[in-house]
């Protein structure tokens, strides 16, 4: 056994001398590819115990089979290179000492990530570790640069506006990006454990999934490496180039939907920045970076799901049937039903539909920004704490938007984003049978052809 060792944040460098044996917990990297603490366990250790936890706190509807397919598809690399995934359940720490007694590890390396929740976990690890005298090691891997890692000249320990960040972000050096271990060496005799088939009971309705072989398809995508690796692959070859051109056309499917991998880190962001540079242009980089932003004020603010970054986002109203008709999609606005029963059907919705139906909920319908946070965090497949509220509070105002009382008009977005009123139609399969002309803005039918629900606010006109 080696001296225990201060948890050291991202310590991709450091040398444990005479480490036997490594559990490498994973979270939300599940990936051998360009994995940080994974490559350092197979160049360093003797042997190398991938662990996954599965937390009693299960993730819900979309998110939960996403997880399954991509536990599988670890586990399937892992074993090609002679080792395997090894999946406990309960808490993630206890299974962690647990396992560490179990096979005699003298260290524990994982992934550090930025919500609440994670560094609440990460602190109890280390402490456990510490007073178990096993080596603890947090590596990069979930954002491009690191939280905290660039900081305003000015002060501070973040950066509040995006543009600032942008160009510091884009100054940094980056480090190579790892191949997958050729081999990984797991010790004898372990029982590697059950991948459920499912997660029983959880809130969020089915995506209606489709069985395709062994992995079942939620919404429109499939999880795991080897899924989103052919997703990136194809999307880069054959689609990023046109990305600044088509990237707000709503109907199109014009963006690269790698959220969902870079969530469970199926994918690594370094990875992606570097295959896509010179691809997709500045402008596809350029919103990985509004990741790494989220994730840096996330870092420093992990009360961003709860409280206003900025204070006095004003009055909320208490309206449940206007919070209940938004969700299901029958506000009467066609633009923002079609978004919210895209994100009910396939636990994904278009950025720009994203932007118009939060605007509408926090600046139209004036309910808390949270109650929709909530609601999309339950049904994205992509939902993450920095991301998804990082977003919410900047539609709110109450976030890091420069111009906090921007409004978005539905009409004029879904008029200029949407202009043959596909998207509508594809979602609101009610007005499948309206032209352009009128899809947008039932309300204008005469009253006989008029059977969409009126709107719940009155109508901004375009
Ligand atoms: P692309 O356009 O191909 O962009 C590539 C990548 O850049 C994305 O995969 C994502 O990682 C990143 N990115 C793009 N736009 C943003 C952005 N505005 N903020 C942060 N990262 C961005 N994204 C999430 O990953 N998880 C969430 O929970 C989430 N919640 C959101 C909530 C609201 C109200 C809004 C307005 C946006 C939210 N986003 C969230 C950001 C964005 O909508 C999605 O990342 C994007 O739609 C994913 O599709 P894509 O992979 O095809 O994106």
């Amino acid at each position: 056994m080696i001296g225990a060792r201060k948890c050291n944040r991202l310590a991709p460098g450091c040398e444990s001398v005479g480490v036997e044996c490594v559990i490498v917990l994973f979270n939300r990297d599940l990936r051998v590819h360009d994995h940080p603490a994974l490559d350092a366990a197979c160049d360093r250790a003797r042997s190398v115990v991938p662990l996954f936890v599965i937390e009693p706190k299960l993730p819900s509807g979309h998110r939960g089979g996403f997880l399954l397919d991509c536990l599988a598809d670890l586990r399937s690399s892992l074993r090609d290179r002679g080792g395997d995934l090894v999946v406990r359940r309960g808490d993630a720490v206890a299974e962690t000492m647990r396992l560490a007694d179990e096979v005699g590890a003298d260290a524990v390396w994982t992934s550090a990530d930025v919500s609440g929740y994670a560094r609440g976990r990460e602190g109890r690890l280390a402490a456990e570790c510490e007073r178990a005298r096993l080596d603890f090691q947090l590596f990069g891997g979930v954002t491009v640069v690191a939280p905290g890692a660039v900081v305003p000249a000015g002060g501070g320990d973040h950066y509040r506006v995006f543009t600032p960040y942008w160009r510091a972000w884009q100054a940094t050096r980056r480090r190579a990006v790892l191949p997958a271990p050729e081999r990984v060496a797991l010790p004898a005799g372990l029982a590697p454990g059950r991948i459920p088939a499912s997660f029983p009971g959880r809130r969020g309705r089915s995506a209606g999934g489709v069985a395709s072989g062994r992995s079942v398809r939620h919404g429109t995508l499939a999880g795991g490496e080897t899924a989103a690796r052919e997703r990136l692959q194809r999307w880069l070859r054959f689609s990023a180039a046109d990305y600044p051109d088509v990237r707000d056309d709503l109907a199109g499917d014009g963006t690269s939907k790698v959220s969902p991998y870079l969530r469970f880190g199926c994918l690594s962001p370094l990875e992606v920045v570097t295959r896509a540079e010179g691809v997709g242009g500045e402008e596809f980089t350029r919103q990985l970076c509004w990741r790494d932003f989220f994730h840096q004020v996330a870092y420093a603010f992990p009360e961003i799901n709860r409280r206003d970054y900025r204070p006095g986002g004003g009055e909320w109203r208490d309206d449940k049937d206007a919070l209940d008709a938004w969700r299901e999609g029958h506000t009467g606005i066609p633009i923002v039903d079609a978004g919210m029963r895209q994100l009910e059907a396939e636990g994904w919705m278009h950025n720009r539909a994203r932007m118009i139906v939060a605007s509408y909920l926090v600046k139209h319908l004036r309910v808390d920004w949270r109650l929709g946070a909530d609601h999309f965090f339950d049904l994205l497949l992509d939902g993450d704490v920095a991301n998804n509220s990082g977003n919410w509070q900047w539609a709110a105002g109450t976030g890091n938007d420069t111009r906090p009382n921007r409004v978005l008009n539905p009409i004029r977005q879904a008029k200029r984003f949407d202009p043959d009123g596909d998207y509508v139609r594809r979602y609101v399969p009610e007005l499948e049978h309206l032209s352009a002309k009128i899809v947008h803005e039932p309300w204008k039918l005469p009253s006989p052809l008029r059977r969409y629900p009126p709107p719940l606010t009155p109508p901004p006109t375009a």
